[in-house]
Parts: structure tokens; C-alpha cells; sequence
């Protein structure tokens, strides 16, 4: 019998005790790994051990992909219409309603994000992110064309199948976290008619299993959705390179990114997405408005601690400005709040792991070393949990790693430059294309500016803004196809074209 998780919460933003069962989700029941071995979660403020959770194999994975299959031909796919799925799906929205603040509370146990950003943010955005697919459930509809005056030919957008959906422990961008990676990618694939073999980041699996009590609460029929909490190159591999999984959507590293698509190309060739890395050029012009750029800026960099893959992570700012820039920059990376996650006034809380923590350490020793000069932070905070001071870099040289490569922690690099057409060539010298920012007065400049930014997602005086509706995906390393709008239900519907005959003889 797979263990129950019991906490008692008693921070300041949220009281209240939390009690659940911690198994591999499969048909439906909770139930322990076929190895009946656990992987520890850390609460990464501490560094201790929360609590344990089963951990699955290869073999619960074959398990998960039958159930999969099984729903998919009895109960979902082709044969629940698309009102059902919606009614289900907004009834987990409704669900996941009721029970935010004690989501947002695991998140902030597990991630070590702050509580409000969690409930604000993160469960907030997912609510909103299965609302908004369930919406779409009943509209999935292909074309017709015309052809010949004999024949009827049109589309049908029909599911995939069995999908696949391996997510890490962040976030994407103004949201960050399990919850919502998860939503991002049950809302598309759910309203498709597709069904799920899921497996959350092995650091973060908390909100990931509570979801799934929740999906059983909604309603869902047994094998809809499957969640296998493990590791990567065990669970993440079986399910990657499994010969009936029909498609697979990723979201984590690029390097993981490579791994999963040749898992897909060395198994059955599935249909693969992925949503990966970033260096994020942030681009602040002489005309802006200093203030809002100082602001927008360090939120940019800073937020979710930096665990953010569109971060601005490398900010350029105009040869007229830039000490007044970053003097007011290095003022208000000072000024933030690092600590307990759950008190109110935190604004960046603990690294999610030691693994995380120390590869970020590196990273600034990198730069020491490689001869850019710390303005601000460099160091670690304390001696418990994995707390890192916002830190800013200056005196950069395009071949350091630390300009070049995704930190993924609140690490920042500000560079100066002369005009549009340097910037525009420094800003797009990397081999992410995730997001970019923009921050001028001048319209035309803006938007020039935005266009010629090889990223996904161009922001105007703004940083790490997101909507459900809006789609989310890098150009270039960081990334293949769209997440969110109606742009990823391409994603998880397959295309089939019908021509019938209306009477022409042979
Ligand atoms: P990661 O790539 O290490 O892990 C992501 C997931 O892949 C985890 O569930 C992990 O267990 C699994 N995995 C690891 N090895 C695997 C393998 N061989 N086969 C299959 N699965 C495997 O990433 P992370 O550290 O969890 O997350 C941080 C990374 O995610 C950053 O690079 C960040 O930029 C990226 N990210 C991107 C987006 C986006 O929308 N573009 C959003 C969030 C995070």
C-alpha cells in the first residue's frame, strides 16, 4: 500500500492539514511502484526530507500505457463527445478552485516558491489554463474543402491517441511550477480527446499526485489520466521511447529535449514537442522609462528565483543609460526579499534543490573566475536550505557561460550597447530563441525591434507575461511547437482527410 502524506501547515499564510495517498496513479487507484521502492522529497527550504512517494519503473509504465489504451477505446478518445470532456474538465477547474490554498501551500513546501505567488500565480493560471480547454472540448472541428463537383472532401481533427507528458519542477514564465506545467499540458491534450501517461519532475511530485485525487473527485474514467512519479531515465525513457505511446510533449532542458527525440525517432517515430531552455535578451533603450525598466527588469531575472526559462537573463542596455541603469538595477536587486517562502513580504524563496543550488554556485564561480565582475550578490545566504542572493554580473565577454548558458537561477548579466543594429546582433548571438524583451518609448522602434528577435514570444515594456490563450514556445534550441491557445491543439490532434464519393462512376 503506497504511504500517506500528512502535514500540517501553520505558516502565517495558510493553516490547515493536508492528508494523502502518495502512489503511482494508474486506472485510476493509487497504488506503490512494482519495485516497492521511494524517492525522498526535500523541502528546500530546510533541506530535510518531507516525505517519500513511490516511485515507478518501466514496468508501471507498460501498466499505465495499457489503462491509457484501454480508456482511449472504450471511454475517451472517439467515444466521449466533447460536451463530456468538457464537463469533467470544468469540474476539475472547479476543484482545483476549492482546494488553491492548499495547492499553493505543497507548492511552496516542495519548490520552495512563496505561497502567493503560488496561489496568485501558479494555481491561479492553471484554474484559468483548464477552464480555457475545457471551453474547447466541444469545438474541435476540422474543414471542408472543395475539390470536384462529385466528391465531398473534409477534415476530421481526431486525437492522437496514447500521449506521453514528461514535465520538470519549475514553470514556464509569470507562472512557475508543477500545477501549472501540468495543466498546460492535460488542458490541450484532455480537450482533444486524448488520454495521458504523465510523469512530473521526481524534485516536485506534491501538487502532481494531489491532482490526482482531484481528477478522480472530477469524475474522469479509470485510465484517462495516469500519473507515474519517478525518474527521468527510467520512467521519462520508458515512456519517451514506448512503442504504444503515440505522441510525446516535453518540457525541461534542451539537453533532456535531445534524449527524448531520439528515444521517439529510435522507437515508433511519435509525434514529439518539446518546450526547452532559454538566454533571454532583455533590451532597455536610451528612451525608456528608467524606473519601469529597473523594475521590469530585475522581475524579469529574478522571479521564481530565477528557475524561469524565459528568464532575462542577459540584459542590454544603451551606452546613454546604462550607469544610471544600473545603478538603480543594483538598488533594487539589494532590496529584495529572500527567505521563508511562506511569509508574505518574500519575494524569491530557496533554490528547489542542492543539485539545482550547486550547478548555480558553479555558475558564479564560473564567472569569477572567467573575469566578470559581481556588482551584486555572489554568494550563498545562510548555511540551511538552498537560498542564493540575487546576484548581477557586469565587465561579460560573449564567450563566458555565464552569457552563453542557461543558469536557471538568479543570475544576471548586464552588457552595454550602442544602437538597434548591435544590439539586435548580440541579443539573438545564442542558441535559444525562447523570449525577448523590449523596453523603449519609441513605438516604431519597439516594434522593429521585436521583429527582428529570433524568440517565441517578444515582450514591449513588459517581462514574463503569459495567458492561457496566448501561445508559449522557442524558436530555434528552446523548442518545437506551441504550448497554450488554440495554437496547441495542433499539438494533440491528428488530421484525416475523408473524400467521399457522390456518385461518380468508375
Ligand atoms: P530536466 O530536463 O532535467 O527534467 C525535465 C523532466 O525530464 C523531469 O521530469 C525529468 O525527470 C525528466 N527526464 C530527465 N532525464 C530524462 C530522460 N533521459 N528521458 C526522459 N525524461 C527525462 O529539466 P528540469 O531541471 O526539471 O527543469 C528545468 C529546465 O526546464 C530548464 O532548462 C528550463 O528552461 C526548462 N523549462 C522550459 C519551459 C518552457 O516552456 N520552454 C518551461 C519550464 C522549464
Amino acid at each position: 500500500m503506497p504511504s500517506t502524506f500528512t502535514h500540517e501547515f501553520n505558516a502565517h499564510a495558510f493553516k490547515g492539514k493536508v492528508s494523502f495517498s502518495t502512489g503511482i496513479f494508474v486506472n485510476g487507484q493509487f497504488q506503490d511502484g512494482s519495485d516497492n521502492t521511494t524517492i525522498d522529497v526535500i523541502n528546500p527550504t530546510t533541506g530535510k526530507v518531507i516525505t517519500s512517494v513511490s516511485e515507478g519503473t518501466a514496468k508501471d509504465v507498460d501498466v499505465a500505457v495499457d489503462a491509457a489504451q484501454k480508456a482511449y477505446d472504450t471511454v475517451w478518445g472517439l467515444n466521449a463527445p466533447g460536451t463530456q470532456r468538457s464537463i469533467l474538465m470544468s469540474k476539475l477547474a472547479a476543484l482545483m478552485q476549492e482546494n488553491a490554498d492548499e495547492l499553493a501551500a505543497l507548492e511552496a513546501l516542495d519548490n520552495g516558491k512563496t505561497f502567493n505567488w503560488a496561489k496568485n500565480a501558479d494555481v491561479a493560471g492553471s484554474i484559468d489554463c483548464i477552464r480555457y480547454y475545457a471551453g474547447w472540448a466541444d469545438k474541435i472541428s476540422g474543414q471542408t474543402q472543395e475539390t470536384t463537383m462529385d466528391k465531398l472532401t473534409y477534415t476530421r481533427h481526431e486525437p492522437i491517441g496514447v500521449v506521453g507528458q514528461i514535465i520538470p519542477w519549475n514553470f514556464p514564465c509569470t507562472y512557475i511550477s508543477t500545477v501549472l506545467m501540468m495543466a498546460w499540458k492535460l488542458g490541450p491534450a484532455l480537450a482533444c480527446g486524448n488520454t495521458i501517461v504523465l510523469k512530473p519532475s521526481e524534485f516536485t511530485p506534491l501538487t502532481a499526485i494531489r491532482m490526482c485525487h482531484l481528477i478522480n473527485e472530477a469524475g474522469f474514467p479509470p485510465g484517462v489520466v495516469n500519473v507515474i512519479t519517478g525518474y527521468g531515465h527510467t520512467v521519462g525513457n520508458a515512456i519517451s521511447s514506448h512503442m504504444h505511446v503515440d505522441k510525446v510533449a516535453f518540457t525541461g532542458s534542451t539537453l533532456v529535449g535531445r534524449k527524448i527525440m531520439e528515444a521517439a525517432a529510435k522507437s515508433n517515430l511519435k509525434n514529439v514537442t518539446l518546450e526547452l531552455g532559454g538566454k533571454s535578451p532583455n533590451i532597455i533603450y536610451d528612451d525608456a522609462d528608467l524606473e519601469q525598466a529597473v523594475n521590469w527588469a530585475a522581475f524579469g531575472i529574478f522571479w521564481n528565483h530565477g528557475q524561469t526559462c524565459c528568464a532575462g537573463s542577459r540584459i542590454f542596455v544603451q551606452e546613454g543609460i546604462y550607469d544610471e541603469f544600473l545603478k538603480r538595477f543594483t538598488e533594487k536587486t539589494r532590496s529584495l526579499k529572500v527567505g521563508d517562502p511562506f511569509a508574505p513580504d518574500t519575494f524569491q524563496g530557496p533554490q528547489v534543490s542542492e543539485v539545482q543550488f550547486n550547478r548555480i554556485m558553479s555558475y558564479i564561480e564560473s564567472g569569477k573566475q572567467a573575469g566578470a565582475k559581481v556588482e551584486v550578490g555572489g554568494e550563498r545566504i545562510g548555511t540551511e536550505g538552498y537560498f542564493i542572493k540575487p546576484t548581477i554580473f557586469t565587465n561579460v565577454d560573449p564567450s563566458m557561460k555565464i552569457v552563453q548558458e542557461e543558469i536557471f537561477g538568479p543570475v544576471g548579466v548586464v552588457i552595454k550597447f550602442k544602437d538597434e543594429e548591435d544590439v539586435i546582433k548580440q541579443a539573438n548571438d545564442t542558441v535559444y530563441g525562447l523570449a525577448a524583451a523590449v523596453f523603449t518609448q519609441n513605438l516604431n522602434r519597439a516594434i522593429n525591434t521585436a521583429h527582428k528577435l529570433k524568440a517565441g514570444t517578444a515582450w514591449i515594456n513588459c517581462v514574463n507575461s503569459l495567458h492561457s490563450n496566448v501561445p508559449f514556445g522557442g524558436f530555434k534550441q528552446s523548442g518545437i511547437g506551441r504550448e497554450l491557445g488554440e495554437y496547441a491543439l495542433n499539438n494533440y490532434t491528428a488530421v484525416k482527410a475523408v473524400h467521399v464519393n457522390l456518385g461518380h462512376k468508375m
